[in-house]
């Protein structure tokens, strides 16, 4: 039997009064946990992961409009829905990338229950994470890392340190990192806004925390600066199967063009490569000025990948493959997705997915070959 608090929040003010309370130095496994739609929180309690002492449930506090933000952004409640968010007027006419990236997650059922502000705190799909008979860093500092050499297809290929190689899952944030969002939360010590970069940590030697958050702060909204993507954007997710999985490599791709057809700005966010949603202004700058082609698309991606690394796999004899892949396949994605973004193409067919994944596994069967 696992005993545990519930206390349901009043206000944000009293729900981080309840968490402050009861949140003391506890383990990252133990500690308390804000409840909104539990699509995450419980499938990690269910499963041993995490075993929270107590709950602070925020799911009826007002926190779910989704408004004109300042000047002409949007303003993303923290507990509307996936789904909610993804079907507003506002994100269906001014962010088709981000439609396109809460569209490309979960199933319909999840995304209509799921929340804001727990998808960007979801926690890693990492199977050793998930796996309480194996160590893993991430859910016991300290214990090891087996997923280093283990089953690496999920597994990171930029950022990651020698102790946690474990990805983000969410394809939100890709697109949320791509539009410059900022995340407004409320703590002990007041408000205070978060660059959306400044949101996620790489793992380091702390790969137990996630976030930069303190553990009392809650989420209230999350705001989108008014931009100029919106005819030029598109989310490509590749994943195992065509829906309800996880990105083995994601693009949130985005260009302004000037009206001679250069162009003026781009941005490259990845999904699914890193412990974070993960960004190259260098590589974006590389395209301003540049006439669009897939040459300048591949120069922008192979900056992105300068530093990609594989991991799991061949160090060990006998152990499963490891995730070489994932850098070809990233470095045809970005190109494809800026392609597509170019066409005015929002999102992915699965005809588009497997053709990516098709002239990956190409260029890798050749590399073979050779
Ligand atoms: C089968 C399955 C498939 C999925 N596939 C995808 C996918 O393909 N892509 C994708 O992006 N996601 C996917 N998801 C993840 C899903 O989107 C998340 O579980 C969901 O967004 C979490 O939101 P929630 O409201 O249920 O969060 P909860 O489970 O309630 O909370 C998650 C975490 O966030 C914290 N939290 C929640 N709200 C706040 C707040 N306002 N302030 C501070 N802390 C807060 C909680 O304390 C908890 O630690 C999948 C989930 C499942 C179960």
């Amino acid at each position: 039997m696992n005993e545990f608090d519930f206390v349901r929040a009043r206000s944000p003010e009293h729900a981080v009064q309840l968490m402050s309370a009861v949140h003391e130095d506890a383990a990252v496994r133990t500690a308390p946990r804000y409840l909104a739609g539990g699509t995450n929180v419980v499938d990690l309690w269910r499963e041993g992961v995490m075993q929270p002492r107590s709950m602070v449930d925020i799911s009826r506090l007002r926190l779910a409009d989704i408004t004109d933000g300042p000047d002409g952004g949007i303003r993303l409640g923290a507990l509307a829905t996936n789904a909610a968010t993804a079907n507003h007027p506002l994100v269906r006419s001014r962010l088709p990338l981000l439609r396109s990236a809460i569209l490309a997650g979960a199933s319909p059922q999840i995304r209509n229950r799921a929340t804001n502000g727990g998808n960007l705190l979801q926690r890693t799909r990492c199977l050793y994470f998930y796996d309480t008979q194996v160590p893993c860093n991430k859910r016991e500092l300290g214990s090891g890392c087996p997923a280093v050499h283990g089953l690496a297809r999920q597994h990171a290929i930029l950022g990651a340190s020698d102790v946690c190689v474990a990805t983000h899952p969410s394809d939100m944030c890709v697109a949320l990192a791509a539009l410059d969002a900022t995340v407004a939360v409320i703590g002990p010590d007041g408000l205070r806004a978060i660059p959306f970069d400044e949101l996620h940590r790489l793992p380091g030697d702390r790969p137990d925390l996630d976030t930069t958050l303190d553990p009392a702060e809650l989420i209230t909204h999350i705001d989108i600066p008014a931009n100029r993507w919106r005819a030029n954007s598109c989310y490509l997710k590749l994943r195992e199967r065509a829906s309800y999985a996880f990105a083995l490599v994601s693009v949130a791709a985005a260009l302004d063009l000037n009206d001679d057809g250069t162009i003026a700005d781009a941005r490259v966010a990845l999904g699914g490569v890193a412990h974070k949603p993960w960004r190259n202004r260098d590589a974006e700058r590389l395209l301003v000025g540049q006439r669009p082609s897939s040459e300048a698309f591949g120069r922008c991606a192979a900056r992105i990948l300068d530093d990609a690394r594989a991991c799991g796999g061949a160090e060990v004899p006998g152990a499963p493959p490891g995730n070489s892949f994932k850098i070809p396949l990233a470095a045809r994605a970005i190109v494809r997705a800026l392609e597509m973004a170019l066409a005015g193409v929002a999102t992915n067919t699965g005809e588009d997915a497997f053709r990516a994944l098709g002239a990956a596994s190409a260029s890798l069967s050749q590399g073979a070959a050779r």
